[in-house]
């Protein structure tokens, strides 16, 4: 067998990635350090740093040398030098963030959705984005992320199917990218969290994670060795459609039994209705608060709600061997008496009980979801893949 030859062009985008994603990971280096790390030759760090040094990616930090007048000046990612669009969409309207490459976030909003068309979410995004760029800056805009429940083909853009819209092969990144010109990835949205945790959260030093969000539904996203596994068709990690209870309640997707039915936000309020007509709730905070409070009928309601997810979560524990599962989502402020029957629910569950796995809930503020959006495009910045749709520039300036 002959080795593959690889051209110069792709071995420096591959150099590049590797310098990029060791410092991601650790923080500033000397070039020597990140020589010794990534095993690249110095000719190559000294090549692939001063291109990334000239796009503003990189940049010295002298104050973190030692004070030798030798010793060599550490090299770091330029998180701020660069910014990114996150959106959300939900039933109503499009949750974006302006962050730095690290995620933070520079400036948010909401904007109201005045249709729930395709065209409806273009033209709310146009607004969020003119919202979010409208104070002068001199920093690039690297491009959009938009984060949406549903089987997304995020290689071309494409919401292959929402139930939750209605949408059927909506090629929603081409028409993003058509009416606001810049560059655009779509997701799935937990994917799109996964991303970001990867990149710059709890998970930036695991390689097997999962990423599992209570809120409107139940989803997980997984990351295997490294990579987000969607499935060929971007179908895995459908946990919440994995079955709780055979012949049970009827799903938003049309099947019964789901973990969905038994665990999320909305279903949790409609059960708790349907059970007690006599003092209804609005909203899954205040089952919490009755739970809290003793209230029986919600600790039994949340307590049986934590074992089915604590089982599901032990299921793909079982099946995927994951260092860390992150439990988050706006959901998880339905409280202690869910997460703690959780957690019991899945020691119990859980096959290999020697094996620790680290299941962590991650209280979420109200932009997660838009940063995890923004994720998408950063990690794409990191390793130097253009939008679905071509780009003359990847940048946009937002001098104005
Ligand atoms: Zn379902």
């Amino acid at each position: 067998m002959h080795p593959r030859k690889v051209d110069q062009g792709t071995a420096r985008a591959m150099n590049r990635r590797l310098i990029l994603d060791e410092l991601r990971r650790t923080g500033p280096l000397s070039r020597t350090r990140i020589a010794e790390r990534t095993k690249l030759s110095p000719a190559s760090i000294t090549i692939v740093t001063g291109d990334l040094l000239a796009e503003g990616l990189l940049v010295e930090h002298p104050e973190l040398a030692r004070h030798l007048p030798r010793n060599p000046v550490p090299l770091g990612i330029n998180y701020a030098g660069h910014r990114a669009i996150g959106m959300k969409l939900l039933d109503h309207e499009i949750q974006a963030v302006l962050t730095d490459l690290a995620l933070n976030v520079v400036a948010h909003t909401r904007v109201e959705l005045r249709s729930s068309s395709p065209e409806g979410v273009v033209e709310a995004a146009q607004r969020a984005k003119e919202q979010l760029t409208a104070a002068p800056g001199k920093t690039k805009l690297i491009g959009l992320g938009l984060g949406l429940a549903g089987l997304i083909d995020s290689e071309h853009g494409v919401c292959v199917a929402s139930h939750r819209s209605g949408w059927q092969g909506v090629p929603l990144g081409p028409m993003l990218r058509a009416r606001l010109a810049v560059p655009v990835w779509i997701d799935n949205d937990v994917n799109a969290f996964a991303t970001a945790e990867r990149l710059v959260g709890r998970a930036r030093h695991a390689t097997n994670f999962a990423v599992v969000t209570l809120g409107r539904g139940v989803g997980a996203a997984l990351v295997l060795g490294g990579q987000l596994y969607r499935g060929p068709r971007g179908g895995a990690g459908e946990l919440g459609h994995t079955l709780s209870e055979r012949n049970g309640r009827l799903c938003e997707c049309g099947m019964r039994g789901c973990l969905e039915a038994y665990v999320s936000s909305p279903n949790l309020v409609a059960h708790f209705n349907a059970c007690y007509p006599e003092g209804p709730v609005t909203r899954v905070e205040d089952l919490a608060d009755l739970a809290a409070h003793g209230d029986a009928r919600a600790v039994v309601l949340l307590e049986s709600a934590g074992e089915r997810l604590g089982e599901g979560l032990a299921d793909l524990a079982n099946m995927f061997d994951p260092d860390l599962i992150l439990v988050g989502g706006e959901g998880v402020v339905v409280g202690e008496v869910l997460l703690e029957a959780m957690r019991r629910a899945f020691v119990g569950r859980k096959l290999t009980k020697t094996v620790p796995v680290d299941l962590v809930v991650d209280i979420w503020g109200d932009d997660a979801w838009a940063c995890g959006a923004a994720g998408l495009v950063v990690e794409h910045f990191f390793e130097g893949v253009a939008a679905p749709v071509d780009e003359p520039s990847r940048f946009l300036e937002l001098e104005q």
